[in-house]
């Protein structure tokens, strides 16, 4: 595992309040990644500066094989670059397909030329199967997406994601609102794609932390408190005391 993106001394303030204060953060590729904290702890600037939509005032952010600063590019050039973002609240394309969805989503490994042709070439139309098959969809195909449950338009997103070829994911509380059995695949989902691609998880839930098994990071007031298995991090009495001590 190689480090993909590395954070180091990042402070970031709005009218005088440090959102993020000092902040040092490595992520290797492929890996799995946990963010818990309490509300307010930095996690939703924490991944703003990540794709540049926040700009930090201080530190430095290197990410990729060649350690390219973040810090003077914009959103659209991050994204280009290869870090994509999940929000908590899917975005999908109702009245088209989950095919059609994913396809508009997908990225010309050959650049930005020829889509739309691209689509539907039968490399276009395989990686479209190959996303669908990794988000659980292969069945759904066909369906408009507005007739999917909020879990499967959930894995949808994921998968228009994946179709712009990330290396790094950033998914906001992807539990949120799911049955226990979607959050079931979704856990596996969330595994199986850290075998692959770095992929920065926040979320509230501990159980579902848990079920990740994968290294944790505890932020709190803008700074990593603790840092670990789940099991360290929810044994480290400054990580009791931030949740239970309020
Ligand atoms: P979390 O996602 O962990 O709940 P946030 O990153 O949203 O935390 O916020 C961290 C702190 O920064 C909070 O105290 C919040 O009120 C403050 N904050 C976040 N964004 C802004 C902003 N645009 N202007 C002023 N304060 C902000």
């Amino acid at each position: 595992m190689s480090t993909l993106l590395e954070m180091s001394g990042v402070s970031v303030s709005f009218d005088g309040f440090r959102a993020i204060n000092n902040l040092s953060f490595q992520i290797g590729e492929p890996e799995l990644r946990a963010i818990i904290g309490p509300n307010g702890a930095g996690k939703t600037t924490f991944m703003d500066i990540i794709t540049g939509k926040t700009k930090p005032d201080e530190g430095r952010i290197l990410y990729g094989d060649k350690g390219i600063s973040l810090l003077g590019l914009s959103e659209s050039r991050i994204a280009r670059e290869g870090i994509g973002r999940k929000f908590q609240k899917p975005t999908v394309f109702e009245a088209q397909s989950v095919r059609e969805n994913l396809a508009m989503a997908l990225k010309n490994p050959r650049g930005p030329f020829d889509v739309l042709l691209y689509r539907k070439t039968r490399a276009g139309a395989a990686r479209i199967e190959e996303i669908a098959a990794r988000i659980g969809l292969s069945e759904a195909l066909t369906r408009p997406a507005g007739e999917l449950s909020h879990g499967q338009k959930q894995w949808l997103e994921i998968g228009m994601l994946l179709a712009q070829e990330p290396r790094l994911l950033l998914v906001d509380e992807p539990a949120a609102g799911m049955t226990p059995a979607e959050r079931e695949k979704t856990t596996e989902m969330l595994v199986d794609l850290g075998r692959d691609h770095a992929v920065i998880v926040v979320e509230h839930d501990m159980e579902f932390v848990r079920r990740l098994n994968c290294k944790v990071t505890v932020l709190n007031e803008g700074s990593v408190l603790a840092e670990g298995s789940i099991d360290h991090v929810t044994g480290d009495p400054q990580v009791i005391e931030v949740y239970l001590g309020r």
